[in-house]
């Protein structure tokens, strides 16, 4: 495993708390204390198909300052899910570095991979992936029970979480006894249960209808501030992707700024 020598513990430890958050955002021309918890160099992802190599990246850099929500939007195809996986630890890039959480992610082997996963970052998928045979409750439960946390302990603090998401009297119910929104907000306490640092989420509001998704969206918010996250969320939706603290649009294999007008009733209720 290899870690990043400018990164201490302590401080990247310490990017949860909400002054120091906020010093870690990028400031033009000041130099922050806290390292980056996300520093993509250089990243060139390759994929061999039946019609010869697709280069998806050839050189792509990101970094993201602990604290930061950050919006990932382009077109179907640009690559976005690619990305968080290799952010992730899901997959690995034909070349160049991700360091995550001070770790150099693309030099895990596959059992360090999970564990790393399991212990700093949350994922959220557009589908929720719950198991549905098992309770919500038990479903948050299972990333605390992967890592050998006693049962009475697990299902106590899934409880917690689960009432965190607004669901406190959801907790035996199945996954097919929830709506779209709630089985997304049980999603949402099961990434979060092992308390990460990092919240990756792929299109998580991309299946339901616009106010529970607006509603899911808040809840996000809520809890990246309340826990002192850094998330980033790939998103279709540029009204959600607008109230980021930053967004970027991937295309042609590079990272930029998105450019967001606002829709018309929007302008015109502001105005
Ligand atoms: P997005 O999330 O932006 O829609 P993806 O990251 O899913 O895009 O995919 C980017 C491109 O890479 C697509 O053209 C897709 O077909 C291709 N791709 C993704 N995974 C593989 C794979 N395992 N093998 C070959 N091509 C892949």
């Amino acid at each position: 495993m290899q870690t990043s020598p400018a990164a201490a513990p302590q401080a990247t430890r310490a990017a949860r708390e909400p002054e120091l958050r906020v010093q870690g955002q990028a400031q033009c021309g000041e130099a922050s204390a806290i390292p980056p918890l996300i520093q993509v160099s250089n990243l060139k992802k390759t994929y061999q198909t039946a019609r010869g190599a697709l280069n998806l990246f050839q050189g792509l850099n990101l970094q993201v300052e602990a604290g930061e929500m950050v919006a990932i939007v382009g077109q179907s195809g640009a690559g976005k899910s690619t990305l968080l996986h290799m952010l992730g630890a899901l997959d690995t890039p034909s070349a160049g570095t991700v360091y995550c959480a001070s770790t150099d992610v693309t030099k895990l082997t596959a059992r360090e991979a999970a564990a790393f996963r399991n212990r700093e970052i949350g994922y959220v998928w557009q589908f929720h992936y719950l198991l549905p045979e098992f309770s919500a409750l038990e479903n948050v439960a299972m990333p605390l029970l992967a890592r050998g946390t006693p049962k009475r302990d697990a299902l106590a603090a899934a409880a917690k979480w689960l009432s965190e998401v607004g669901l406190a009297d959801r907790g035996d119910h199945r996954p097919g006894e929830l709506s779209g929104g709630e089985q997304q907000r049980v999603a949402l306490a099961r990434a979060l249960v092992n308390n990460p640092r990092l919240l990756l989420a792929d299109e998580p509001t991309g299946d339901l209808d616009e106010t529970t998704a607006g509603r899911v969206f808040d809840l996000i918010e809520r809890l990246h501030a309340s826990h002192g996250l850094t998330s980033i969320l790939v998103t279709h939706n540029l009204e959600l992707a607008g109230r980021c603290t930053r967004a970027l649009r991937l295309e042609s294999g590079q990272l930029g700024p998105l450019a967001y007008t606002p829709r018309t009733e929007d302008s015109g209720r502001q105005a």
